[in-house]
């Protein structure tokens, strides 16, 4: 099938990729010319763990173009998908701006049917808001007997493990009232719908809450498990063993129940703060989501509270070695990364920080370079040299069983604050390190 995917983010470059891997014909559509010249050069924009090999593979097979011509997508594709970002408005809402400039597009150029994709994260009630645009274009251009559809088709793809996520989706989610598209985007779908059906069809506005629905859902459980960390913690109890405790409830289940420095990433804050917009709207006051929301902005402000309290509130002129800058492990993305907050609230404090991170150096590089209160070293041990502590940020396997000898001999002392509990605290007693973690450290 012939499929045009515009913006070649981590979404419309891994979906776009990926159905060309199976057979399709893909041309992506970007603005950004710089990008568009490096995917056809086999340069990848983003890190994502197996995409490079399958971008060079299939663009060399000529299934996977990539263009800045908007008319040649919108020719190539019976379904175009809109994969460009939907970043918080001002007020936290989702700004679609992107999204319906996309739209415009599409109708300024098509001369057949066309299945519209809103593969972005947006809105309940934005397809309503494509199809008006398109109808609004082709009234312009003359062609309002031209047909289209919008469908809606969330994506749930993890940065980190993108590529395995669109090869073996848990469930493929079309929102639309037209059963013509319902099976065009079955028959789109169908390689990766094998071992047993993963397509769930819906309504369009059902599709389009069930994204938020989701992403909101994983959130509330990071935030939940911060809380009881954080009372753990003033209670004197292990968080680590109440989370076995909870997790081995088949109802709970172990997953996204690990307490930390607070979600991040370009997903969980926005899409929880545009589901409370979109509530405000409607006059719904969103109480679960409003507390998710406040506990992860002060969530991300632990570590820098507990620095501050050992070293008594003294912290100009310190120097901190800091692991993880990504907001996770497994990319190089670094919105709305714990690691942020930390250091700029360390900066803010007259701290310099050296920081390692196995993926993000680069994109902190672009971020921070600048500034000479940050040094951005090659390697994790090179972080330690006379620093006063060493932070851990970011969970990145690497960082699961360091050398500690040496740790302990670079450090001016011996002190470590983990956000994310790698380390067993009496263990580290027993080394001789004073160690913060999260929910498990009684007075620290
Ligand atoms: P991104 O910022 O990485 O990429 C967006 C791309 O769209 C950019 O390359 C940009 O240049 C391009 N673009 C902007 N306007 C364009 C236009 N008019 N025509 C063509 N290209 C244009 O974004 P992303 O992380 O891929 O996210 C895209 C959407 O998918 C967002 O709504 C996001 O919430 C959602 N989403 C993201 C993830 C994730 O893990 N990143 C997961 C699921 C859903």
């Amino acid at each position: 099938m012939n499929v045009t995917v515009f913006g070649t983010g981590y979404v419309g470059l891994v979906q776009g990729t990926m159905l060309a891997e199976v057979g399709h014909q893909v041309v992506c559509v970007d603005v950004d010319a710089e990008k568009i010249a490096a995917l056809e050069q086999g340069v990848i924009p983003i890190y994502e763990p197996g995409l490079e090999g399958l971008v060079k593979e299939n663009h060399a097979a000529g299934r996977l173009r990539f263009t800045t011509d908007a008319a040649e997508g919108v020719t190539h594709g019976d379904i175009q998908f809109i994969a460009v970002g939907t970043p918080p408005d001002e007020d936290g809402s989702a700004d679609l701006r992107y999204v319906l400039k996309v739209a415009e597009t599409i109708a300024a150029h098509m001369t057949s049917h066309r299945i519209i994709v809103d593969k972005s994260t947006v809105p309940v009630g934005t397809a309503d808001r494509v199809r008006a645009r398109v109808a609004e274009v082709l009234e312009q251009r003359g062609r309002a007997a031209l047909t289209f559809d919008v469908v809606s088709n969330p994506e749930f793809l993890k940065e980190g493990s993108a590529v395995a996520d669109c090869q073996k989706p848990d469930r493929i989610i079309i929102g639309t009232e037209d059963p013509e598209s319902v099976e065009v985007m079955r028959e789109l779908y169908a390689p990766f719908s094998r071992q047993h059906e993963k397509i769930i069809v819906m309504d369009v506005k059902s599709a389009e809450l069930t994204k938020y629905a989701a992403n909101s859902m994983l959130a509330t459980k990071i935030s939940f498990m911060n809380e009881i960390a954080n009372l753990a913690e003033q209670l004197g109890a292990d968080v680590e063993a109440v989370r076995q405790g909870i997790g081995s409830d088949p109802r709970i289940g172990y997953h996204f129940i690990y307490p930390g420095v607070g979600y991040g990433g370009s997903c969980f804050p926005k899409d929880v703060q545009a589901l409370i917009r979109t509530a405000d709207d409607i006059g719904f006051d969103s109480k679960v989501l409003k507390a998710v929301e406040a506990r992860n902005a002060e969530q991300k402000t632990t570590l820098f509270a507990k620095l501050r309290a050992h070293f008594g509130g003294e912290l100009a002129g310190r120097t901190f070695a800091l692991w993880g800058l990504a907001f996770k492990p497994n990319t190089d993305d670094m919105r709305e990364a714990p690691s942020r907050v930390l250091m700029e609230a360390l900066w803010e404090a007259g701290a310099r920080v050296q920081a390692y991170d196995p993926e993000a150096m680069e994109e902190t590089q672009r971020l921070y370079g600048n500034r000479d209160d940050l040094a951005l070293c090659g390697t994790k041990e090179a972080t330690l040299k006379g620093a006063d502590a060493l932070v851990i940020v970011t969970e990145w396997q690497s960082f699961r069983a360091p050398d500690f000898e040496l740790i302990q001999q670079q450090l001016s002392q011996p002190t470590i604050f983990d956000g994310r509990n790698l380390f067993d605290p009496a263990r580290m007693a027993g080394k001789g390190f004073t160690y913060y973690s999260v929910g498990r450290t009684p007075g620290a």
